[in-house]
């Protein structure tokens, strides 16, 4: 789990196929998503790896109910005692430790296989953990970061904005960017998953940072502007 600086105040750390993040908002850390169960200690050795404490972490977002997202939220709030923020859609779900609704891929033969071969694998419940706050789309959260409501991959899930050096997008499994910018492999309503990314294509940002695949360092949002036209109506534009 070494992270990976993206940008000074950001960084990306690899657990097994998905990633977390780490941000330093100039008063104290923010965890971005915490991977799948038991992980949470190499989380806190990333955070070490970086030069700063574990006890500095002020605040865990995450982003929706699946497991390799809030797979060790329970364990990290045990070891940090820091307050978890959801969507209230998905916050319900952790609470009760489900993990999955049904999914279906999106188009293409690949994603077709990845539904077929890797979704009976998926853990369908996580251990059950407390969510403190519950962000609704467009909230400024007290870390600074936006919340963004985008359903479709997840009908609760958010991406957050940070509003500084030229914005960076938080974008979780809203898109993948593992061979180019693109649909994750699975949605629960694809339809749902394109009104939601042509939302974040009328938002401005210069970085964009994924739940599967490599960040994006510049011209983040021209890009999703090229491949999902931005929504004119966008609440949050
Ligand atoms: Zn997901
Ligand atoms: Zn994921």
């Amino acid at each position: 789990m070494n992270p990976k600086p993206v940008i000074p105040g950001v960084w990306e750390v690899p657990i097994d196929f998905v990633n977390a993040f780490l941000l330093d908002t100039g008063d104290g850390l923010v965890v971005i998503d915490t991977g799948l169960a038991g992980r949470a200690a190499g989380l806190l050795d990333a955070v070490r790896a970086i030069g700063r404490d574990p006890e500095e972490i002020r605040d865990i977002l995450v982003t929706h109910c699946h497991s390799d997202h809030a797979g060790s939220l329970a364990e990290l709030k045990r070891l940090t005692g820091a307050p978890a923020t959801m969507h209230p859609i998905d916050a319900a779900m952790v609470r009760e430790g489900r993990a999955l609704r049904p999914l279906r891929p999106a188009p293409g033969l690949v994603n077709a296989l990845v539904c077929r071969f890797l979704l009976p694998k998926a853990p369908i419940e996580v251990e059950p953990a407390a969510i403190e706050h519950e962000a609704g789309d467009g909230e400024l959260l007290p870390c600074g970061l936006r919340a963004i409501h985008v359903p479709g991959h997840s009908a609760g899930q958010l991406a957050f904005l940070w509003p500084k050096q030229g914005g960076v997008l938080f974008a979780a499994d809203a898109a993948a960017n593992a061979f180019g910018l693109a649909l994750s492999p699975l949605y629960e309503d694809v339809d749902e998953g394109r009104r939601s990314l042509a939302r974040l294509a009328a938002l401005e940002f210069e970085v964009a940072c994924f739940g599967h695949g490599k960040s994006i360092r510049s011209g983040a949002s021209a890009q999703f502007r090229r491949k999902w036209p931005a929504a004119r109506d966008s609440r949050v534009a």
